[in-house]
């Protein structure tokens, strides 16, 4: 029986993709931050396995395989570069197997993925070509180990987002393709968000979109004008941060939750963001919210959990297997209602 594709399934309804590996691997142990090298897919298979079936359980319907981060220029920088391909490879045949074995009422689709190379300049074409051959040799690891579609992710220049749909659209499987502007709320080459993602729908993205960068709160009037002004299905997956007008993205989010301990760095991104972490209940709303404008492809990038995406789900009607753990309530020793509860201990709850 041949899989339901991406377009057969957004047509339909809700499409739930995980993303955010990056963060939740680093704050699992097995991640330096800063550095953030998804070495996970050799060093601990079993851990990257562990999250996708996690993420699977939770309701995700896409396993997007880790490799974001795992490009030439990175693994340049942390003198492995030998290691790529296998690195590539592992982490594929990883979101492969776990897709393989879906648990939910319908079979999983595996992504390759590709993203910000961080080496893009719009002034030299020299960076240019040695990103798009980053994103082909990728691509290519991607068709080999059996990927159904492509994700191409994070991208804050427009033509480096163009460039990779581009190699993207020669392998011939669906698209995914998402921006995620800086603060400035433009492209970093000077091109509107807006007319980015018009740009790739011309350009034949599939599934076109934001992710990451931006909470729900400074992703959402974006997502709006991109879902009016797109006829293709478009894709929203927020940080789960609260990012605010000021500070729409989690680089400069301040903290001012009464921190008694500032970081080390800079910025509290990205290893002291925790407090300014949205609630499930938010997420949630985020996702009804999106669904509700015609936003069919929903997720959540840094900061997403199991928790998180089942909510995802849960806000645009799914029902999923981590359903079944959804909160109860009702019976807890003092804030629920049931029967068995001591009222003496259910009196007390004002002064807990
Ligand atoms: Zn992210």
């Amino acid at each position: 029986m041949s899989k339901e594709s991406l377009k057969e399934r957004l047509d339909k309804g809700p499409v739930i993709c995980a993303e955010g590996f990056l963060f939740e691997i680093e704050k699992r142990g097995y991640m330096a931050s800063g550095e953030f090298v998804p070495m996970v897919s050799l060093d601990h298979p079993e851990i990257l396995e562990n999250l996708h079936k996690e993420f699977q359980h939770a309701g995700s319907d896409i396993v997007q395989a880790f490799t974001y981060n795992g490009h030439r220029e990175k693994m340049r920088v942390i003198g492995k570069e030998e290691l790529l391909e296998p690195l590539n490879r592992a982490a594929l045949k990883i979101a492969k197997k776990v897709a393989t074995n879906h648990i939910g009422k319908k079979k999983n689709l595996m992504a390759g993925n590709i993203s910000n190379s961080n080496i893009w300049n719009q002034d030299d074409k020299n960076s240019q070509l040695e990103v798009e051959k980053m994103f082909r040799e990728m691509v290519g690891w991607a068709v080999d180990e059996g990927a159904d579609i492509l994700i191409g992710e994070t991208f804050y220049y427009a033509e480096e987002a163009y460039t990779a749909l581009k190699v993207m659209k020669e392998s011939g499987l669906p698209s995914v393709i998402t921006i995620a502007p800086y603060g400035q709320n433009i492209m970093r080459d000077g091109i509107s968000i807006l007319d980015t993602c018009k740009e790739l729908e011309q350009q034949g993205g599939d599934v076109v979109g934001m992710n990451c960068h931006r909470g729900p709160n400074t992703m959402l009037p974006y997502l709006k004008e991109i879902r009016k002004s797109l006829k293709c299905h478009v894709a929203g997956l927020p940080i789960t941060y609260r990012t605010t007008k000021a500070h729409p993205t989690f680089f400069n989010l301040p903290d001012k939750n009464g921190c008694s301990c500032p970081t080390p760095h800079e910025t509290t991104f990205p290893t002291a963001l925790d407090p300014m972490q949205c609630s499930r209940y938010e997420i949630g709303q985020f996702a009804k919210e999106a669904y509700d404008l015609g936003i069919n492809y929903l997720g959540v990038c840094c900061g997403a959990n199991p928790m998180l995406i089942r909510e995802v789900a849960e806000a645009v009607g799914l029902t999923v297997p981590a359903s079944k753990y959804r909160e109860k309530m009702d019976n807890h020793y003092m804030f629920g209602k049931n029967k068995r509860i001591p009222k003496h201990i259910k009196d007390y709850r004002g002064k807990a």
